[in-house]
């Protein structure tokens, strides 16, 4: 298939996922949209011309999968993110769900494949 190499270690280790997205986007921007950012529904904030439909198929990284292991982080270290209402906030992010990440391009996907085999690493040693 299309699948260039360098992403199937990644997508073999389950947090990426190849699957496709569907929405109004911007050429001009390379962008996708909400409609509730579009001026008057249809047209780009930036370009103020007209977005499309556009189906395509996307990496994906699965935040939403991480949420048990940083509320576990905030847990175990009440001292680590101060101040404590910044804390509160962003467990009140994680609580309230995390969605997957869009990744933009092939880049994207390739730099967090080397955080992630990093991280992998350290947390060996
Ligand atoms: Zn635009």
């Amino acid at each position: 298939m299309g699948r260039r190499s360098g992403s199937d270690g990644l997508a073999s280790s389950g947090w990426i996922e190849l699957r496709p997205y569907e929405g109004l986007y911007c050429v001009s921007c390379e962008a996708y949209y909400t409609e509730e950012d579009l001026i008057d529904g249809s047209l780009c904030p930036i370009h103020q011309r007209p977005v499309e439909w556009l189906k395509e198929d996307n990496y994906f990284f699965k935040l939403s999968e991480f949420a048990d292991r940083l509320l576990d982080w905030y847990e175990k270290f009440p001292g680590a993110v101060t101040p404590e209402s910044k804390r509160n906030e962003a467990v009140g992010l994680i609580r309230g769900g995390l969605r997957d990440s869009r990744l933009r391009s092939q880049s994207n996907v390739s730099g967090l494949e080397s955080a992630i085999s990093l991280r992998h690493s350290t947390a060996k040693a």
